[in-house]
């Protein structure tokens, strides 16, 4: 991904791809004090661009760092790299973390905060499985209790476990990783939230203790206007056999169905369908 043409903008500036690097004291990297956004331009309007530049800024107050640009200068940012690149559609990745500078200890309150914004193009996040049906491998990980860590934050520290649970996944043919919460409870996966579907009504676990997707917030929206019936709510995973269908949702994810979780086997059915080609439509409108 490093050796390639491009422009990717860092703290206010468009600088060749190969060029954009970080210096290896940067706090972020040590520390983990870093902030992110995972969004996707279509037909070179970026789907709820203001929305992410909001929780991005929020993401940083929740981990005490305060990114020095406004939601505006973050979106303009965003349309900068996309026209310099010439893409329309494509996955737009903005990150905020603290630099190098005075202090190298975990107190770094006088280090700059950075941003940097980069696009590429990225098709179907789970391949073929966005028609087949994903298939996941329940985390040996928990998404952990709100007293831990703030857990609404898209913040790096949070995606250590993601990467872990994901590599193990993968490793047993999975696409991804399921995780339960703290309490046992089922959450969602490494980076995308999780839907079930039974008699026709949809049922989600509840957000609070994990990132409350604007996808989520969005597929939720859509299936009530629909007349859906839409229950947020814990759900064990003993549950998960009495469930037809599931489906994930996520900026990269979008609408994607899953087949299997461990042992018990989903319909890859007609409400995922139904609400991907109503996202597809809605996105690109
Ligand atoms: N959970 C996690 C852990 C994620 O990384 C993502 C992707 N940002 C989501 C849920 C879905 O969030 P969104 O719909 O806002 O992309």
């Amino acid at each position: 991904y490093d050796d390639r043409d491009g422009k990717i903008w860092v703290d206010g500036q468009l600088v060749e791809w190969r060029e954009a690097k970080v210096h290896i004291l940067s706090h972020a990297m040590h520390y983990a004090s870093s902030v992110f956004e995972g969004e996707r331009c279509y037909n070179g309007k970026i789907f709820k661009c203001r929305e992410h530049s909001e929780r991005l800024i929020q993401s940083g107050r929740l981990i005490d760092m305060e990114i020095p640009y406004t939601p505006e200068e973050i979106d303009a940012a965003k349309y900068a790299v996309l026209a310099a690149n010439g893409w329309s559609d494509a996955y737009v990745r903005a990150v905020a973390f603290r630099g190098a500078g005075l202090d190298m200890g975990v107190s770094a309150a006088r280090n700059p905060v950075q941003l940097a914004v980069i696009a590429w193009e990225w098709g179907s996040y789970y391949g073929e499985a966005k028609w087949d049906g994903a298939r996941l491998d329940i985390a040996k990980w928990a998404r952990p209790d709100p007293r831990t860590i703030p857990v609404q934050a898209k913040a790096s520290g949070l995606y250590m476990i993601c990467t872990m649970s994901k590599h193990a996944a993968e490793a047993k043919g999975c696409s991804d990783a399921l995780f339960l919460d703290w309490r046992g409870n089922v959450a969602e996966a490494t980076g995308a939230n999780i839907f079930f579907v039974r008699n026709g009504e949809i049922h989600t676990p509840l957000a609070d203790c994990f990132l409350n997707g604007l996808t989520r917030q969005t597929i939720i929206g859509m299936a009530r206007e629909k007349g859906i019936v839409v229950h947020e709510r814990r759900i064990n995973p003993l549950e998960l056999a009495s469930f037809e269908e599931c489906f994930l949702t996520g900026t990269a994810a979008e609408v994607t169905p899953v087949a299997q979780i461990g042992d018990i086997t989903f319909t890859v059915g007609p409400m995922a369908r139904a609400l991907s080609e109503g996202y597809e439509a809605l996105v690109r409108r």
